[in-house]
């Protein structure tokens, strides 16, 4: 990948499917179409909310939560001031759940958020949630098959809380052939030129501790 598309400026490595509606890398189509066949014949229907996103989209997420304008959570999940909280508290607090733009692994189109469409979720009006896939929860049986089966086919959860300093999420797999590879492409490097291009809010003190943000953040995952 270059590195436009490592930092979602360029989507020349991406691949529309029409059915299900995603976006992912070209090379991870098939493996993801594979996952989903295995899925189905054992009575999930495996939706993807959310594949390749680009950078102004993740800026616009970034920009929202440093501003206050988009709601903010801790550790446990409650909810944040953004305003209570001094500039770089504010920044650590967004990479509990988000990424810096020009570093979210959705930019690669090698990782995708899945739930189970079969699932009675209508009681989970935001389905990306740790109560919606533990035990109980309308997604937890697809949860414990992809734990189980999702490896077969190349797929991993790199954020699990173990290693990654990312949260857990137990929806968010990834491709693990072509997204090890994006993730030792990222470096420090390719990333500060990506945001030292961009309206980022807070980007002084972002650009001033990037070296310390990548390495907690980017890449330090749970592995495969
Ligand atoms: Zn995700």
């Amino acid at each position: 990948m270059t590195a436009d598309e490592l930092t979602g400026q360029a989507r020349t490595h991406i691949a529309t499917l029409a059915d299900p509606y995603c976006m992912l890398h070209a090379q991870v189509v098939q493996p993801f179409l594979n996952l989903r066949r295995a899925a189905k014949s054992h009575g999930f229907d495996l939706k993807p909310l959310s594949g390749f996103r680009d950078f102004d989209r993740q800026l616009a997420i970034w920009n929202g939560k440093f501003s206050g304008e988009r709601p903010m959570h801790g550790v446990s999940g409650v909810q944040l001031d953004a305003a209570a909280l001094a500039p770089l508290e504010r920044i650590h607090a967004i990479l509990l759940w988000s990424a810096l733009p020009g570093a979210s692994r959705h930019h690669w189109g090698t990782d995708v958020d899945l739930i189970d469409g079969l699932a009675g979720a209508s009681a989970y009006p935001d389905k990306l949630t740790r109560e919606a896939f533990a035990p109980g929860g309308p997604f937890a049986p697809l949860a414990a098959w992809l734990d189980m089966h999702a490896p077969r086919f190349g797929f991993f959860r790199p954020y699990q809380g173990r290693r990654s300093g990312v949260q857990p999420e137990p929806w968010h797999f990834s491709f693990a052939p072509i997204a090890e590879m994006a993730r030792r492409a990222l470096s420090p490097k390719v990333l500060r030129a990506a945001i030292a291009a961009a309206p980022l809010l807070g980007k002084e003190l972002v650009l001033a501790h990037l070296d310390e943000l990548h390495a907690r953040y980017v890449e330090t995952v749970d592995l495969p």
